[in-house]
């Protein structure tokens, strides 16, 4: 007899976008004439950077040529994006990252559902409340919490981003070894100062434990005292991995390229207490599980270094961030309290009673989807999450339709 892991079946039946689909779908059946605007999914909407196009082009072509034709890469990735990200996105900032410290993937969303696979199976973990919900679901998979109970998994330390602590949280006031953090968040909006990180970062170090930092939206951050790696705290190196993606930077949430920070210095233990570096097993991990991001899309990523590449992904998160700017205004002038939109692309919107209630009611008066923010966790309830990944137009065209509706 086949058996299961029946850790899957301690997860949550529904899938957040799933259970937002359907509702969606329900309605549409009963009136096919009205015309939703969805301000809900996180999916971009925007084409490629030309400089990206560009460059994906020129290397399909050469993949035509044998001369120039290319099979399997490094599965770490090819030099010349390594190299780049190492130089651009961390060199140029201060953070003192090689190109070897850098793994090239299919997405973030991929990278930090696996890293868990490397950590012993006994190990604490803590985890934004709300969250993006791929960090909790891996470990649930993976067998690492108990069953749920009143909406939270048994055995999790959940840290609470609350109106009241600005939706960062505070440190563990438990022993915990694993820790996710995403700054910009997703799906608060909300950034950390260098301030807040380092006393993250200070407490890693003091407790043995290892952050894996999720800035997945870095390339919204405006405020220039605003870190934008972790490696930018001094002594991160240690006890932090960064994921990075070029889905919302340049738009590649359909080509999928991504990227894990696992610099050398960074180090767990084994049960006897001898330091490993957690890079050589993300290395063994990637190069046994994995054959590297195609060569053309590789070439894409790199393009976004370029000097039109800079400009042209700056004019896209400059482009989303005014439709941010546009939905927080108006939302504001509503009388809600927002979070967000400012250095990141999401809108933390505080809202009288159950979110699932309100999203219906956008949906059903107003025309327009977002997302309800018991969705992401427990402290998600009373907010829902608008997100700045439409058109201005359409932005505009939903804020109106709000302000005449509620
Ligand atoms: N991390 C966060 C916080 C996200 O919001 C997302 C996508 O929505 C991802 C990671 C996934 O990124 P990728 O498209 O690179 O898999």
């Amino acid at each position: 007899m086949i058996t299961i892991n029946d850790n899957y079946l301690k997860l949550q039946s529904s899938y957040l976008f799933a259970g937002i689909s359907q509702r969606v779908q329900t309605f549409q059946k009963e009136h096919p004439e009205r015309e939703l605007v969805w301000m809900g999914i996180g999916d971009v909407t925007r084409p490629l950077p030309d400089a990206c196009i560009t460059a994906f082009h020129k290397a399909v072509d050469e993949m035509a040529d044998a001369r120039t034709f290319r099979g399997y890469g490094p599965s770490e990735g090819y030099d010349f994006l390594r190299d780049a990200i190492a130089q651009h996105d961390f060199q140029a900032r201060g953070a003192d990252i090689s190109a070897d410290e850098i793994f090239v993937s299919d997405g973030a969303k991929c990278d930090t559902a696996n890293i868990q696979e490397i950590f012993a199976q006994d190990i604490r973990l803590a985890i934004p409340d709300p969250v993006y919900p791929v960090y909790l679901d891996t470990n649930v998979m993976a067998g690492r919490t108990g069953p749920q109970q009143d909406g939270r998994y048994q055995g999790v330390t959940y840290l609470d981003s609350t109106p009241a602590n600005g939706y960062v949280p505070a440190l563990p006031t438990e022993p915990v070894d694993l820790i996710y953090l995403c700054f910009p968040n997703n799906p608060t909006g909300a950034t950390a100062t260098r301030e807040q990180l380092k006393a993250w970062v200070d407490w890693a170090r003091e407790n043995k434990a290892l952050i894996l930092f999720d800035a997945a939206y870095e390339a919204y951050i405006r405020d220039e005292h605003l870190p934008h790696s972790i490696y930018e705290i001094p002594g991160a190196q240690e006890v932090a991995i960064e994921f990075r993606s070029y889905s919302k930077t340049a738009g590649f949430t359909g080509v999928r390229c991504a990227y894990a920070v696992v610099p050398k210095a960074c180090t767990a233990w084994t049960a006897a207490g001898k330091p490993v570096a957690v890079r050589d097993l993300w290395s063994r991990r990637h190069n046994t599980k994995f054959n590297g991001v195609s060569y053309p899309v590789q070439r894409a990523a790199a393009a976004v270094y370029g000097a039109d590449g800079q400009r042209q992904v700056r004019a896209l998160t400059d482009y989303y961030l005014a439709n941010a700017a546009c939905a927080r205004t108006a939302l504001q002038e509503m009388g809600f309290k927002c979070t967000g939109g400012d250095n990141s692309p999401y809108i933390w919107v505080q809202i009288k009673g159950d979110s699932w209630a309100f999203f219906d009611r956008l949906l059903q008066k107003a025309g327009v989807v977002c997302t309800p923010g018991a969705g992401f966790g427990r402290c998600g309830e009373g907010h829902i999450r608008m997100s700045a990944f439409n058109s201005l137009e359409n932005t505009q065209e939903a804020m109106r339709r709000i302000a005449a509706t509620l």
